[in-house]
């Protein structure tokens, strides 16, 4: 499977795809094959980002862990939900937004200068109320948000996943918890900013000026980031190198499974499809 459109740019997810974290220092180890790929794929003239879909962070702790992994990022060029929330909240006209979440989901509204509310009683309007991960849930907040919603703010998740894997087996997918808490009390539907929603991509297509068939995704997640893909109409390429593996990939419906799956990131720039691509920079 080739792409239609030579590619121009590369969205790589980072957990599982271009590295593991050490879950007790923090620190990651860089796949095998990744700092190759990410080079390859500079050097054809794409342009390079990395989106992963935690809110446990904001964007700038990933810069220096990875870069100390010899993963290397231009400012702006990693994402997390959180930043595509703030970018998509901000075109959309949203000022003053209730979190439900901790620094992680804070920091990238308040740097796109939006201004953050704490999940307690407001005063004056509130445009929107955003769900992020946190371990911080009471009963008052819980009635701030869905009295936040009932007065008219949008209610939005950067996550819906039930759940996700933690060193010692699941997490709780806390975002979409609260998410379908909010759904539950107030009826609204509850606006989803992180992977698979195509907004991540949407935000990728600003920040590269590259048009969306032109964008290739490379992930584990046959849920998220590949669904993604698929849904956005980019070129979506999985590894077996995090949690999923092939057969994973296959029990994805076909219209949203992704065009090849690769044993990881080893000799990524020799695929055929990537050569389709190097020719036409
Ligand atoms: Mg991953």
């Amino acid at each position: 499977m080739t792409p239609d459109t030579p590619i121009r740019a590369a969205v790589f997810d980072i957990d599982g795809t271009l590295a593991m974290m050490d879950k007790a220092s923090g620190t990651f180890t860089a796949l095998p094959g990744a700092v190759a790929a990410l080079a390859a794929c500079r050097a054809a003239g794409m342009a390079v980002a990395a989106y992963t879909n935690g809110t446990f962070f904001p964007p700038e702790h990933y810069y220096p862990r990875l870069a100390a992994a010899g993963l290397d990022f231009e400012p702006g060029h990693i994402l997390t939900p959180a930043s595509v929330a703030a970018h998509h909240l901000t075109r959309m006209g949203m000022k003053r937004v209730m979190v439900f979440g901790d620094e992680g989901t804070a920091v990238p509204l308040r740097d796109a200068g939006i201004e953050v509310l704490a999940p307690e009683p407001a005063d004056g309007p509130v445009d929107a109320v955003l769900c992020g991960w946190t371990r911080h849930v009471d009963v008052p907040k819980i009635e701030a948000v869905c009295n936040a919603v009932w007065d008219g703010a949008k209610p939005f998740t950067t996550s819906s996943a039930p759940f996700f894997a933690g060193a010692n087996g699941r997490l709780l997918g806390i975002s979409g918890a609260l998410a379908a808490m909010i759904h539950n009390v107030t009826g609204q539907e509850v606006g989803l900013f992180g992977k698979p929603s195509p907004l991540g991509l949407e935000m990728i297509v600003a920040l590269t000026g590259v048009s969306v068939d032109a964008i290739m995704v490379i992930g584990d997640d046959p849920e998220l980031e590949l669904r993604m893909a698929r849904e956005a109409g980019a070129f979506a390429i999985g590894v077996t190198t995090g949690l999923h593996d092939r057969a994973a990939f296959n029990a994805i419906e076909p219209a949203a499974r992704a065009h090849v799956v690769l044993e990881g990131l080893i000799g990524f720039a020799d695929q055929p499809w990537f050569e389709t691509r190097e020719g036409a920079t």
